[in-house]
């Protein structure tokens, strides 16, 4: 694994779309923002993944707005990395906890990207 700055990684893993966390090689912990430090050890030997986007909804709340109703969800994913995104495509009021979803990045966030995802249907 190369240790190019996490940022740098990251900004390779946006680019093809996915959903980057960043792995602890010390201690093992994972964590969904990227940082310099290991927020569990310190240890700075850390690499950026990608996820695969599936996960379920931990947590979910719907924002109201002007512009109308939005989803804005807490998930886990399979990697064990809980990460905010938006749950599109259903109601708001139809996001459930334990909702098995699919995520990939918004490819109009820009620097501060959000994660679209979607519900996964059975077959
Ligand atoms: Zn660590």
């Amino acid at each position: 694994m190369t240790h190019r700055p996490p940022q740098e990684q990251a900004a390779t893993a946006r680019a093809m779309g996915h959903v980057a966390y960043q792995h602890c090689e010390t201690c093992g912990a994972r964590a969904a923002f990227l940082r310099v430090l290991c927020p569990v050890c310190g240890s700075t030997d850390l690499t950026v993944h990608h996820s695969a986007g599936r996960g379920v909804v931990y947590s979910t709340t719907t924002l109201r707005t002007r512009e109308g109703a939005r989803d804005v969800s807490l998930i886990d994913l399979d990697e064990g990395v809980r990460v905010m995104g938006t749950v599109a495509g259903v109601p708001p009021e139809d996001v459930a906890i334990g909702l098995p979803v699919q995520g990939a990045l918004d490819p109009e966030g820009g620097d501060e990207p959000r994660v679209i995802f979607t519900v996964e249907r059975d077959g």
